[in-house]
Parts: structure tokens; sequence; C-alpha cells
């Protein structure tokens, strides 16, 4: 598939926000009949201010194609899996090559034991790894396995932290029961006395501390994770006998490749990856020390796609990659100059503007902006120029972000954020 390339904010820039293209708005409407709710989950186009496309043709480097053609810079990455760039040439040339013996078969791979030592080489705690398909199937097998090995049922979670979709984690309580959820005990992410209060309350029945690597709560400033707060999940999980397990699955191989919480030298029991781990196929892993070995043992966790030798390869070519190019501080750098000229346009603008999180993946909301009414604008806006970002969720930069492509987007961005301002003014 070719791309257009280049048409990030060079492209005269119309005076209104975005419209939904003739495709798209077919698309949509057959999918309404067929579909409940035409989407589930998170990439429902409802959840995204209007205008957004739903549906896409195609994706190449750090761009994505609408269904209408229409180009974007794109800034989401498929919310995450993808780290190098679409379509990058040497983890598509390593699928194909499984390909051409064979994905699903009636075992694994040779890729599997590949992989597994590559992970087990890379990531700073692992002893060893296991397979899944999507984030929530190894954040659960994380649970069952904390369980298995300590025989308790307490799990602590964070307040607003996200851990998947499946009933015990779900943020939407549709179709789940309490019982779902009766050994969750809650804490407040980053506070060590809440999580003190936690573990007290859980008692001898603390089974695990469950943690995302930094806090990236849906509209809300993302905070990573401190030293105080990481040492005292540490130590209170190890002192209890219980499993502190890092949910790796959005920040993993992004920010660091040992583990997210490597640069701050704390070691988790298990970690569950998944997005970034084979730049979009679909994969997810759990690595574990030693004495969780017999309880990953013990529990019964797989699944029909769980060995796909297709995206184990991809897997494997996507982290030779990351390491042969250096890619979070690749990231790192391209998310730095988005944040800079971001800051600046907000500061020429006289717009309050906040952005958190790691550089790699940066998160904007705006100044008093409760219900994201000037991030669905400036978001509007900049899209109608080749720009894809979101108004609440954090964003994802990638290997393939350029300097040109960061300018095409400071580009879109510019007179977005003049609207943002006009929007205040008129107040
Ligand atoms: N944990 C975290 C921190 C996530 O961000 C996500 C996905 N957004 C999940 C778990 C669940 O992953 P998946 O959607 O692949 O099941």
């Amino acid at each position: 598939m070719a791309i257009a390339q280049g048409q990030g904010g060079s492209a005269v820039a119309p005076a209104s926000a975005a419209t939904i293209g003739p495709l798209d708005r077919a698309l949509r409407e057959r999918a309404a009949r067929v579909i409940p709710g035409g989407l589930w989950g998170h990439q429902r186009a409802a959840s995204l201010p209007e205008g957004y496309p739903q549906f896409f043709r195609g994706g190449e480097g750090c761009r994505v194609e609408d269904v209408d053609g229409r180009v974007y810079v794109d800034l989401m990455c498929s919310w995450g899996p993808i780290v190098l760039g679409h379509r990058h040439p040497a983890v598509e040339a390593a699928a194909q090559a499984q390909r051409a013996l064979g994905d699903c078969l009636d075992g694994p791979g040779e890729v599997l034991v590949d992989l597994a030592e590559t992970l087990v080489g890379m990531v700073a705690h692992a002893d060893w790894a296991m397979f899944q398909t999507n984030g929530t199937d190894a954040t659960t097998a994380c649970v069952m396995i904390a369980r298995a090995a300590t025989g308790r049922r307490k799990v602590l979670v964070a307040r607003g932290s996200y851990h998947g979709s499946a009933p015990w984690c779900t943020p939407v309580p549709a179709g789940t029961t309490e019982a779902d959820r009766q050994h969750l005990i809650a804490f407040d992410y980053n506070d060590p006395d809440s999580l003190a209060a936690a573990v007290a309350q859980a008692g001898d029945d603390l089974a695990a501390i469950i943690v995302t690597a930094l806090r990236h709560d849906l509209a809300r400033d993302q905070e990573l994770a401190t030293p105080a707060f990481a040492q005292a999940a540490r130590a209170l999980s190890a002192e209890r006998g219980a499993v502190l397990i890092v949910d790796d699955v959005r920040a993993g191989f992004r920010l660091d490749l040992r583990g997210s919480w490597a640069p701050l030298g704390i070691e988790p029991d298990l970690s569950a990856f998944s997005k970034a781990i084979a730049n979009g196929h679909a994969l997810a892993a759990v690595t574990g020390r030693d004495w969780l070995r017999e309880a990953a043992t013990r529990v019964f966790v797989t699944g029909s796609f769980w060995c796909s030798a297709v995206s184990m390869a991809a897997a494997l070519a996507t982290l030779r990659e990351l390491r042969r190019v250096e890619a979070p501080a690749v990231m790192a750098r391209a998310g730095q100059r988005l944040r800079e000229g971001l800051a600046r346009q907000a500061a020429r603008a006289g717009v309050g503007l906040r952005q958190s999180g790691p550089p790699q993946m940066p998160l904007l909301l705006f100044e008093g902006d409760v219900e994201q009414k000037l991030g669905a604008l400036f978001c509007q806006q900049a899209l109608a120029r080749g720009a894809y970002l979101h108004p609440k969720h954090n964003m994802f930069l990638c290997a393939a972000h350029d300097d040109a492509a960061i300018d095409a987007v400071l580009a879109a961005t510019e007179p977005a954020m003049a609207a943002v301002a006009r929007a205040l003014k008129e107040r």
C-alpha cells in the first residue's frame, strides 16, 4: 500500500474541523446494523471528538490512512502496539517468513523458545516467560499465578488503573457480578500510606499487589511511579510473601527494554507485557521470577491462538530492532521535540496546556477543561490538518516519528492552538 506522505501540516489548512468521509459514513451505517453499537470498546469513534474516522485502510511508518484516503501523522500508534512504525519491513519480513511455514499449528514453533530466551535475557527480573494474545490475558494470568502461588485471594488494585476488560478488572460493571471483584482492595497510586492500609486490610489473605508501570488513568495528568511508592510496593509484598505484579502492558518496551521499573531499581515478581511487543501483531507475555515457576506450571491458562508462530516471529524481530535502534531513546527525543513545540505554541497563544507523562507517551490536557471540550476542539482542528491526536487518553510515539513528522504535527497544532485561544476568549 502506498501512502501519500507529508500531508500533515503543509496542506492548505481548512478553517473548519474534520468531517467524516463518505466511505467511513457508509461503513458505520452497515456496522450499526450487524455489530452492537457499531463497534465495541475503546476504539469506538463515538468516544472520540466528532469528525474522527472510525475505519482505516492502512498505515505506513508513522502515518495512517483512513478509508476515505485521508492520511494522518499517527500519534496513537494503534493505541500502543505500533512501536517501530506501521508495516515495519524487518518485522513484516520475519512474519512473512514464518507465515510461509505455518502460523497456527498443532503446537508452537521453534520461535516460542527463541522468544522466551530473548525475554529472559532482556527483562531484568525474568527467569521465565509465557505467552498469550492480549494484555487482559496477561494481567489475568498474573493474578491467577499469584493466587496459585500464595493460596490467598486478595489482590490490591490502584483506583482508576486499567488492567483490561475481563470481569475482575473491567472499569464498566455491566455484565459482571460483585463476586467478580469481591477480593479486590483499592488503594491510591503513588500513595505508600494508602497502599500500606490496603495491605493491612488484606491481612493474611494478600495474594498480590498489581500496579501499572506509571499512572496513566484516562483524562488525568500522568504520573511516573515515585521511587518511594515503588519501594513500598516491593517491600510490602515481599514482607507478606505476596506477589508484586507490574502491569507493563501499556508502557512496556517504550520506556525501557528491561521493563519499565528497571530504572527505579525495582524488580517485580511478575510483569505483564503486550501492546508494543510485536509491533502490531497479536501477542502478550508474562515474565516471572523463579519462585513463581511452579505456580505458573499449575495454573491452566491457554488459548487457541496463544502459540501463534507468526506473532512470535514478529516479536523476535521487533525486540531485535528496538534494541538495535535504541528505540526508547529515539521515541523520547521525538516526544520531547513535540512537547517543546506544543509548549511554545501554548505560551504564544496564552493557553494553559498541561503536558504529562514520559515523552514517549504524551498526554495533553487544557487548564480548566473539565469535560475536555477544548481538547476535543484542539484535536478536531489538528485532525483536519493531518495529525491524529487524542484529547484525553495518553498518546504513543513510535520510532518512525522523525523530525519532519513531528514538525508536521506542530504545523497542524499551531492553528489548532489558536482555535483554542479563540474559544477561551469567547467563553
Ligand atoms: N493493562 C494496561 C495497562 C493497558 O493499557 C491495557 C490496554 N489498554 C490492558 C492491560 C489490556 O490489554 P488488552 O486491551 O490488550 O487486553
